[in-house]
């Protein structure tokens, strides 16, 4: 079976956009476990003949901070727990926000090796989130634009080592 990959990120930041970059027309099996559907998307997803599974999640689509440990989040860590690899999205542009950090520090107690991988990158202008987001400790990110495509491929090199 193929490995499966998890996005994840904080609204906004091109989770949503970078999933149907990555399936394309390959749409899509769909979870029906009650209460799940809603939060998960499941594609077939490939990247110059590498081949994966990508979950494009909404678990922490929720802007208080107070109810991050709540029913959206325990459903990220169920995901979790079937991927063989995570990308954990950012918006270059904005940069790093208090959201961004919370969920780096939850990340990094997993087990689940990380992809980080700076979004909005068209141009020049997410140059100082992407210098920033060293500062996460998840290595250099892959910076790309899920809604033009620069530089979706650059994630083979990061994800092929480890899926
Ligand atoms: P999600 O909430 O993380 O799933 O984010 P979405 O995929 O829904 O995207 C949020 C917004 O960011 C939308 O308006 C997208 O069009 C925009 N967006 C996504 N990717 C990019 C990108 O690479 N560059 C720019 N400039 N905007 C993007
Ligand atoms: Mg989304």
């Amino acid at each position: 079976t193929k490995p499966t990959v998890i996005i994840i990120g904080r609204p906004n930041v091109g989770k949503s956009t970078l999933f149907n970059r990555l399936v394309g027309k390959r749409l899509a099996l769909v979870d029906d476990q009650p209460g799940v559907t809603r939060d998960r998307r499941f594609g077939d997803a490939e990247i110059a003949g590498m081949e994966f599974q990508v979950v494009d999640t909404a678990g922490w689509e929720d802007d208080d901070p107070e109810s991050l440990p709540g029913r959206m989040r325990k459903q990220t860590e169920v995901s979790l727990e079937g991927a063989d690899a995570a990308m954990f999205v950012f918006d270059s542009r904005v940069g790093l926000t208090p959201l961004d950090e919370e969920i780096a520090r939850w990340l990094r107690q997993q087990k689940v090796p990380v992809v980080l991988v700076a979004n909005k990158a068209e141009g020049k202008q997410g140059d100082a989130g992407i210098y920033e987001s060293f500062s996460l400790g998840f290595g250099e990110p892959v910076a790309l634009s899920a809604e033009h495509g620069e530089g979706v491929a650059d994630l083979f090199d990061h994800l092929w080592p480890i899926i």
